[in-house]
């Protein structure tokens, strides 16, 4: 009996140290949103950021597992410092997710700025990088949002 639960005991212990590395390396990689934007960094519940064919923005949330949960007391500004200049998007809540009131200046390759606030008072996360609309070849999502390790 006791050697039993000795084994048993490290048979647990086993998993744990396997599965904890695992469950390490999984953070750094870029988890595919079901929407094609991109998940933006350190947000939870995630929130995806996704451009609309009309260019308008929408931030979607999802709960660890990936399941579409609605937006509560997210508060977001997109910064968009495009060739025509500077345009500030502010959001408002439309079903469970936020969208953008205006559209981002016409065509890519700028650089924008989402700030994330989990509550209005909040202080806001700065989420910076660059709108790439064209297709990624491997992932065939749209660069900004592209999943791959380049
Ligand atoms: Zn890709």
């Amino acid at each position: 009996m006791k050697t039993n639960l000795r084994v048993l005991t490290l048979a647990v212990g086993l998993c744990a140290s396997l599965a904890l590395p695992a469950f390490a390396a999984d953070k750094h990689q870029h988890k595919a949103t079901p929407k094609g934007g991109r998940l933006l960094d350190k947000t939870s519940p995630h929130a995806e950021f996704v451009v609309e064919k009309d260019h308008s923005v929408t931030i979607n949330f999802y709960s660890e597992e990936m399941k579409p949960i609605a937006a509560t007391t997210q508060n977001v500004t997109v910064i968009a410092d495009a060739k025509s200049g500077k345009a500030t998007l502010q959001f408002e809540k439309k079903g469970d997710s936020l969208v953008s009131k205006t559209k981002l200046p016409e065509g890519d390759g700028y650089n924008v700025v989402v700030q994330f606030r989990q509550t209005a008072g909040a202080k806001p996360l700065n989420l910076r990088f660059k709108l790439d609309m064209h297709t990624c070849r491997e992932c065939k999502r749209a660069e900004y949002a592209c999943i791959c390790d380049h």
